[in-house]
């Protein structure tokens, strides 16, 4: 049986799917203007492990997950213009580069991977049904959800109306009934994307892509709606407050799931402490799966700290694994490693289990957990220390020399094992990673 923690009621909660012969799954995708950091790996390995865990229990072909893409916001316009390219420049891009960090982490692709732009018309649709049904208004070219419509609102997030005000960076503007309005639709200027609406050339608020969105290609109501803590509110609780004015109240979601905040060596990530990592160039110093492994360490609803300490245990712990595995076996599971992944994803006990497993159970627990056990024993490997490398070129020279080709062969085939390749050109010995 499997248990959810769910934000709308904050407890656990038995997880009984609205079809099970089709479970679904919405995520908060990336907005892509940069490239993904470690924060947001979060997210993307969290719910893959869900998606995992889910086609475990119901079946591959049973579950459909939707992580959406937003190419279009402020920030992806701003940034356009500071690279002097255009957006969809800029997008595609950065959701190639997303991509490629993903499956580096080993996450799956999601079933559908929606991109807002393709999904304007069903986002205008439903701006409009909310002006029909009284939920909205139109004031000098924007529309805006009016929020004393609902006497609910604030349900998710917890909080009164006031402390919403106070907590969140409201826009204060002259056109709202309300300073907690937020907007479904505004105007574009001629330099900015734009489309054709009921309410003139512009472009959607951030909120409405994903009601639309999830209405779009999971239906009115689906399971389970998830994304980082940050995101409770305004997001999710604007989603909940858009779409059951849709939908005649019925809700969105049943279960709400949030992942904690990361930080790194104990403080806030930011670009002006110099400890802000992308995954992009994690992933120069570290297989993948060292850096989905290091992550599952933590329950993902609490906060987790990223220290290189412990991404050096991560690595030690998987290579052991590794070693022990026996793949083939991917559906031999010990009951209690399964147990603690339905106990609302218990990551960290899972782990402690699959030290107790044999080898083949190992295995099976590796493969649930996304570690393909037969490739990763090739892609675990000891760091590169170029310093270390120098050392081992100059002692295989120094055999050579003494015609011991035998220790010569030894050194090369050595650093071959770990991927990295000696080269010898008339000038001198080389090497490269072949990963
Ligand atoms: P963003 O691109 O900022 O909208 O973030 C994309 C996803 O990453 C959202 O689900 C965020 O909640 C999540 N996220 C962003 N920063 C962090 C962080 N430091 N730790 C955990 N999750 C994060
Ligand atoms: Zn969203």
């Amino acid at each position: 049986m499997l248990r959810l923690y769910n934000t709308l009621s904050r407890s656990k909660e038995e997880f009984h799917p609205l079809d099970p012969a089709n479970v679904r799954l919405y995520v908060c995708g990336p907005t892509v203007y940069d490239f993904a950091h470690i924060g947001n790996a979060r997210p993307l390995i969290v719910f893959d492990i869900l998606f995992r865990v889910l086609r475990h229990l119901y079946g591959d072909a049973h579950v459909t997950y939707v992580r959406n893409i937003t190419d279009v916001d402020d920030k992806i316009i701003l940034r356009a213009a500071e690279e002097g390219v255009s957006i969809p420049n800029l997008t595609l891009r950065t959701a190639e580069q997303y991509h490629q960090d993903a499956a580096a982490l080993s996450c799956l692709a999601p079933s559908h991977e929606p991109r807002a732009t393709a999904y304007i018309p069903a986002m205008i649709a439903m701006i409009s049904r909310l002006i029909e049904n009284g939920h909205a208004y139109e004031a000098e070219g924007h529309v805006l959800f009016e929020v004393a419509s609902r006497p609910d609102y604030g349900k998710l997030a917890r909080r009164s109306l006031d402390e919403m005000i106070a907590g969140a960076r409201v826009e204060v503007a002259p056109y709202k009934k309300n300073a907690m309005d937020f907007v479904l639709w505004k105007p574009s200027d001629a330099a900015q994307p734009g489309w054709g609406s009921p309410w003139g050339r512009g472009r959607p608020g951030w909120h409405i892509e994903c009601s639309a969105m999830s209405e779009a290609l999971l239906g009115e109501s689906f399971d389970i709606h998830g994304g980082g803590i940050d995101l409770v509110f305004p997001h999710h609780e604007n989603e909940i407050a858009q779409s059951e004015s849709a939908h005649s109240g019925k809700p969105p979601a049943r279960i709400w799931m949030h992942n904690g905040f990361l930080q790194v060596e104990g403080e806030k990530m930011s670009k002006s402490l110099g400890n802000f990592f992308t995954i992009h160039d994690l992933l120069k110093d570290w297989p993948g799966e060292v850096l989905r492994f290091n992550m599952l360490r933590t329950h993902y609803r609490q906060p987790t700290d990223w220290t290189l300490h412990g991404m050096k245990e991560s690595w030690t712990t998987l290579e052991r694994f590794y070693g022990i595995a026996e793949p083939v076996l991917a559906t031999a599971l010990s009951a209690d490693f399964l147990a603690a992944l339905c106990d609302d994803l218990n990551t960290p006990l899972a782990i402690t289990e699959l030290h107790k497993c044999n080898p083949a159970e190992l295995g099976g627990g590796l493969g649930v957990l996304g570690f393909s056990v037969v490739q990763d024993r090739i892609a675990a490997r000891a760091p590169v220390d170029p310093q270390e490398i120098a050392g081992a070129i100059a002692a295989r020279a120094a055999a050579r020399k003494i015609r011991d080709f035998a220790e010569a062969d030894r050194i090369r085939d050595g650093l071959a094992a770990r991927g990295i390749i000696l080269k010898d050109l008339p000038t001198g010995t080389t090497w490269e990673v072949k990963r």
